[in-house]
């Protein structure tokens, strides 16, 4: 049953005392009363009790002692005493203070006084005792449960305290991602995955040393920490960070990485201080080598760019801001175009025209490359009908298949669909495919580019000598062009193995009766070179650069005639 009303223990050895309290006390409290120590410990140990009356008059000795040690002890300090003193007796009075007494009373007793110090001791308790639970309330909202680090909200916010009140310390965000923490779960039980947490945890907060700086686990296996830069060395947070997680002999290796952002604008929301730190981390992902990286102004310039490109993509291709440029290709020899590369355009109405250099990575992690692909496809396969239907005469235009195409399973379809709607032949598309979509899916790849040579369209590999697989590459898929990468040509004047690398690509393609592309041709010089090691066909600036469609039906009309004429 629940008591009502707040129990008073007696202590001390005059009985009259205790009578005369008991009167005045009835009917309000439950009173309870011990003349001896032990009693008393009985009581304490059974009984909850709210407020201890203690007699400190003169007489007593022995129980002295064990009230000193009362307010010292864990289970009972909480519990307020009031001292029963004599009026005057200034001995008890210092008694009263000795034993931490709360409040005391003097004898005789006025009954309202006494009721009154016993409610504002009562009241007094009371509030400590909420004051403690808002406290544990507080804990539990701020701490992460599993490991004891603040969670993500108090990091934020003893972070930003941290900063704000420190401004002439130079602090540091390190953001921390275990790699691969997904397979540790799978792999191994989820007991592990926590114990490699609270492992961490516990790295982390002897590290950063609680003064100086805070630590949080903001998500799954993502740590933060705010430290002082002079503090920071991270080869040694990692390096010892890497001892402690191996010595929990899991046999799996659980590496750590960082990114980290001083923090230089110190009115930065700290969440945003966390995003440059993350941003940081994600630029050595992957890369097993690099186990912590800096953030610098530039990568906010990137991501912001890139959010734009993101953002504004879709309505782009409605809007029509993508155009196709077309990049002659010469023959020197016969000083002939004979063909085109199809290279994508962006003319955005705020940023102007935006390189593909910037946009088609982009594209490419994000899959948007594939309908773009598509557009580009469709914009040749428009261009060639539409030079067809005035009579004139066309040459075969390249054009990207990222190698991202390669996973959608209707793509010769759409091809082939192309040709049907712009009623062309397959020879006037040429394919460029890059190796990476070999390194990628190598069966995959032999099965679909072999389906486009069997329904007549020419393959040519971009970027040749540019990856590790080339000539694996060479060996299973039949090729019609290479294009030699641009990298050769730039070495061409000053390396003797450039040159001789270039001579051995062009004299295996013509043994395996393929043509061969010399692509970023910039000077005579170059040109001279090229043309002295075999019949190439030449892509670069020094014949054009990649031009606007009427730009280019200009050139090639002023060339086909030069052609002619010969
Ligand atoms: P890529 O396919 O290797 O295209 C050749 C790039 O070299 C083009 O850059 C071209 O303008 C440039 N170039 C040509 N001659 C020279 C030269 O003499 N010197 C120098 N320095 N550069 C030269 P662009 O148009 O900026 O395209 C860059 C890359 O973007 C392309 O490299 C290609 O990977 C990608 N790209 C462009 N358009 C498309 C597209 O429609 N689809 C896909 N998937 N990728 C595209
Ligand atoms: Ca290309
Ligand atoms: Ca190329």
């Amino acid at each position: 049953m629940e008591k009502l009303l707040p129990t008073i223990l007696l202590a001390g050895a005059d009985k009259n005392i205790h009578d005369e309290l008991k009167n005045i006390l009835k009917g309000k409290y439950i009173v309870v009363s011990a003349d001896n120590e032990q009693e008393c410990k009985n009581i304490l140990s059974n009984d909850k009790i709210d407020v201890i009356f203690v007699c400190l008059n003169s007489q007593i000795t022995d129980e002295f002692d064990f009230f000193k040690t009362l307010s010292k002890d864990d289970n009972y300090k909480n519990i307020p005493i009031l001292a029963v003193v004599t009026y005057g007796d200034l001995e008890s009075v210092s008694r009263a203070i000795e034993i931490g007494a709360s409040e005391f009373v003097t004898m005789p007793f006025n009954e309202n006084i006494l009721l009154y110090r016993i409610r504002n001791v009562l009241a007094h308790c009371q509030q400590a005792e909420k004051d403690a639970q808002i406290k544990e309330m507080n804990r539990f909202i701020e701490i992460d449960q599993l490991t004891g680090l603040y969670n993500r909200a108090t990091f934020y916010k003893k972070a930003a305290a941290l900063i704000q009140e420190n401004p002439e310390v130079q602090y540091c965000i390190v953001y921390l991602d275990i790699s691969c923490f997904k397979v540790i779960n799978d792999l191994f039980h989820t007991e592990t995955g926590n114990l490699i947490l609270k492992t961490a945890a516990n790295y982390f907060m002897r590290a950063i040393n609680a003064r100086i700086g805070v630590a949080s686990r903001i998500e799954a296996d993502h740590f933060v920490l705010c430290v002082p830069q002079d503090t920071l060395d991270m080869d040694r947070l990692i390096r010892d960070l890497d001892t402690t997680i191996k010595s929990l002999g899991i046999s799996h290796n659980i590496l750590f990485f960082a990114g980290v952002y001083p923090v230089v604008d110190i009115n930065l929301p700290v969440d945003q201080m966390c995003d440059r730190a993350s941003m940081a981390l994600s630029k050595i992902k992957g890369n097993y080598v690099r186990r912590y990286n800096f953030y610098d102004v530039g990568m906010r310039d990137r991501m912001l760019k890139e959010q734009m490109i993101v953002r504004d993509m879709e309505f782009a291709l409605k809007d029509n801001q993508f155009t196709i440029f077309l990049q002659p290709i010469f023959r020197p020899e016969t000083n002939e175009i004979v063909s085109a590369e199809a290279l994508v355009r962006w003319f955005h109405p705020e940023s102007g025209m935006i390189s593909p250099g910037y946009f088609i990575p982009v594209f490419e992690r994000n899959g948007f490359i594939v309908k773009l692909d598509r557009f580009v496809w469709e914009a040749v396969c428009k261009f060639l009908r539409s030079r067809l239907d005035a009579g004139k005469k066309i040459v075969p235009v390249s054009v990207n298949v990222s190698r991202l195409n390669f996973y959608s399973l209707d793509l010769l379809i759409f091809m082939l669909n192309l040709i049907k709607k712009y009623d062309l032949e397959p020879w006037m598309l040429k394919l460029e495919v890059t190796e990476s979509a070999y390194t990628d899916n190598p069966q995959q790849l032999i099965n679909i580019i072999n389906q486009f040579k069997e329904n007549g369209f020419p393959i040519l590999m971009d970027d040749f000598g540019s990856g590790y697989s080339s000539l694996n590459m060479l060996k299973n898929i039949q090729i019609d062009i290479l294009k030699v990468d641009m990298a050769f040509v730039r070495e061409i004047e000053h390396s003797e193995r450039a040159r001789t690398i270039l001579l051995m690509i062009i004299g295996l393609a013509k043994e395996l009766g393929m043509g061969v592309v010399t692509e970023g041709v910039e000077t005579q010089t170059q040109l001279d070179y090229i043309t002295s090691m075999g019949s190439v066909d030449i892509q670069g600036y020094y014949f054009s650069k990649p031009l606007a469609i009427k730009d280019f039906n200009a050139l090639f009309e002023k060339y086909d005639s030069v052609a002619a004429q010969v």
